[in-house]
């Protein structure tokens, strides 16, 4: 099983947390992202070729000039005629012919639409969305084509940013006006649709269904002085001078008010910062995005998800792997690519929130540089403690080795000065075996530990009955528990077979055994007992003696661990015994519990996996031995 340390699971938390914590953002930064838009849209100039639209408006003097809207058709009739001959690729009109109107007037326009050849009139949802208000039939039967006019401001800002290329009432779909000059410019007779674009003779629109179609308009940039881009011509420029006509020719023209006093038909854009572009102006915004072909498109979902994902997981990795200047200098990096991730793709014609994958990096450099923070300064404290009780072992280990050491010393000074009698001899040289014996099983403990903690020590894979480890654990306890007057009391026994290394189970049953002797006064009694419960043994130590409060009890797996009683008893020994045990018990898939009350005693339970039954244990014998 894939097992993860502390730190791991920490950094992942900050991993997870940051990411969920910038998709919520990505959420709410609708605004941002926009503004950021409107800022590269501002920043980043795209090689564009010449307009193939012009304009021809009515503005404040050529309403004046014509008197008011009152006129306007006959106004528009006149223009038209004037531009006929040039003659115009396509004509689109922006202003909308639905009402009666003069019939006078009606007359002169539609005589003059008749000159047209390729004509786009315009159309407006009305009663909710629910009807379409088409121009007159007089007029309608000039046009090749009737497109809606209808942009999508952003709803917080009235920015317009997009322009649906599609809209349909429950009955009827009309194309965007500009989509239908278009067309016409290119001769193309359908608009051919798939889910995910729009084709137009050979050039492949990406405009989604699902999306209403919805385009990117990719505003002609202002030219420095600050003119508009598009070349246009009022009415009242066209009346004084007809020659200005010629402009016309071979061009898309979109003939529309652009007066002041048209609020209603105004719409912001990225680059006007607070000015208003004509509707009409729009529209030829629209029809040059598709002429020029340089379409901006969206960055599908999952790329941005998984593009946060990136971010967040490089800004926790920088944490979890590096630390110090080295950390700090990706850091800065990584937020630096961040932060020009949107405009890069913006300039290969990707449009990228900015908030999302920005929040991204900034959360998860933030969390796993404080995160490491705290980390290091636990380590840190965690170090000196090691240290501390390191030496504090080795203190305690020169003590223990002093004293064996010094009755070999002096026991062999004994033997080598004077001539004792043969008796004595043998006294003073079996002192010397056991003296010896003791310091030799000191240091193999002591290295037992180090290295099952090191992780060198490789388990033995035996199985061996309960039956047999407990007796034999407990004949080897028995001199010590008999030394002072103490009984060891094993109650029957399940049939229950373990797997594991024998050896070292029975030092750690035995190390139990010889705690509970050890901590109890004489003429008390010590109780072994195991049960079977579901598919685990639990085997039990229990003893009438000294035992510990809780917080004692907490302490006594760590090495060199001693309670303040247990010193004081005279019994208490090097304090790593419990500790090798826990580490035996926990390698063997195994925990230990322990119950203890201070003076009542204290039981400690051993719980392990079951091996094998005896019946399975019967057959494995038989297939050894076969
Ligand atoms: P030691 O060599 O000191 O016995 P251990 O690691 O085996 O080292 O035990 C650590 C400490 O836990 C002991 O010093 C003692 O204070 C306490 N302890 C262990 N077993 C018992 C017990 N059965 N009753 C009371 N205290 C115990």
């Amino acid at each position: 099983m894939l097992r993860l340390s502390r730190q791991t699971i920490g950094y992942l938390s900050v991993l997870a947390g940051s990411f969920v914590l910038a998709m919520l953002a990505g959420w709410l930064g609708t605004p941002i992202d926009n503004n950021a838009y409107d800022w590269m849209f501002r920043f980043y100039r795209p090689q564009l070729q010449a307009p193939q639209s012009i304009l021809l408006t009515i503005d404040e003097a050529s309403l004046l000039e014509m008197g008011g809207r009152a006129h306007l058709r006959r106004a528009l009739g006149q223009a038209l005629d004037r531009i006929a001959a040039a003659p115009p690729k396509v004509v689109v009109l922006d202003i909308i012919l639905a009402d009666e109107g003069d019939p006078a007037e009606n007359g002169e326009l539609e005589a003059a639409l008749r000159k047209i050849s390729k004509l786009v009139l315009p159309c407006e949802l009305i009663e909710d969305g629910q009807r379409w208000e088409d121009p007159l039939d007089r007029f309608r039967r000039w046009a090749q084509a009737v497109g809606h006019v209808h942009g999508d401001p952003g709803p917080g800002d009235g920015v317009s940013r997009i322009l649906p290329l599609e809209k349909a009432t429950e009955r009827e779909r009309r194309w965007a006006l500009a989509l239908e000059a278009f067309r016409l410019s290119r001769g193309a007779a359908a608009i051919v649709e798939s889910p995910e674009s729009l084709q137009v003779g050979d050039i492949r629109i990406p405009a989604r269904r699902s999306d209403s179609r919805a385009l990117r308009i990719r505003y002609l940039p202002p030219s420095p002085e600050g003119a508009f881009p598009l070349p246009r011509i009022s009415f009242k420029q066209l009346r004084a001078d007809p020659g200005l006509a010629a402009r016309c020719r071979d061009k898309v023209v979109f003939v529309g008010e652009t007066a002041q006093t048209e609020l209603r038909d105004r719409l912001m854009t990225p680059y006007s910062h607070g000015l208003y572009m004509p509707g009409v102006e729009i529209h030829a915004n629209v029809f040059e995005t598709l002429a020029q072909g340089q379409f901006l498109v969206s960055a599908p979902e999952l790329a941005v998800v998984a593009a946060c994902l990136a971010l967040a997981a490089c800004g926790v990795m920088i944490f979890a792997l590096r630390s110090g200047w080295q950390a700090y200098t990706l850091a800065v990096l990584l937020l630096a690519a961040a932060h020009l991730l949107p405009y890069a793709l913006f300039t290969n014609h990707i449009v990228f929130p900015y908030f999302a994958p920005v929040s991204s990096a900034w959360l998860s450099v933030v969390g796993a540089a404080a995160f490491q923070f705290v980390a290091v300064r636990r380590q840190l404290r965690r170090a000196e403690a090691e240290r501390a009780r390191y030496q504090q072992a080795m203190h305690f280990v020169a003590h223990e080795m002093r004293t064996p050491l010094t009755a070999i010393q002096g026991s062999s000074e004994l033997m080598g000065r004077y001539n004792l009698s043969e008796e004595k001899r043998r006294q003073i040289a079996e002192l010397i075996n056991t003296e010896s014996k003791r310091l030799a099983r000191m240091i193999t403990t002591f290295l037992n530990v180090e290295r099952l903690s090191a992780g060198e020590m490789e388990l033995k894979q035996e199985v061996f009955q309960v039956q047999e480890l407990v007796p034999a654990c407990v004949e080897r306890a028995r001199p010590l528990a008999e030394h002072k007057q103490i009984r060891i009391l094993v109650e029957p026994l399940p049939e229950a077979a373990l797997t594991g290394d024998r050896e070292l189970m029975e030092y750690a049953l035995y190390n139990l055994l010889t705690n509970a002797v050890k901590y109890s006064p004489a003429e008390t009694q010590v109780t072994v007992l195991a049960s079977a419960d579901g598919d685990r043994l639990r085997l039990s130590v229990r003893d009438q003696g000294i035992g510990m409060d809780r917080q004692e009890v907490r302490k006594i797996f760590q090495k060199f661990y001693r309670t303040r009683k247990a010193e004081a008893s005279g019994e208490a020994g090097s304090g790593i015994g419990l500790s090798i045990v826990e580490q035996i018990v926990t390698h063997h898939g195994g925990r230990i519990e322990v119950a203890s009350e201070p003076g009542k005693g204290s039981c400690f339970t051993v719980i392990l996996p079951f091996s094998q039954s005896r019946q399975d244990l019967a057959k494995l014998a038989k297939e050894q031995t076969e």
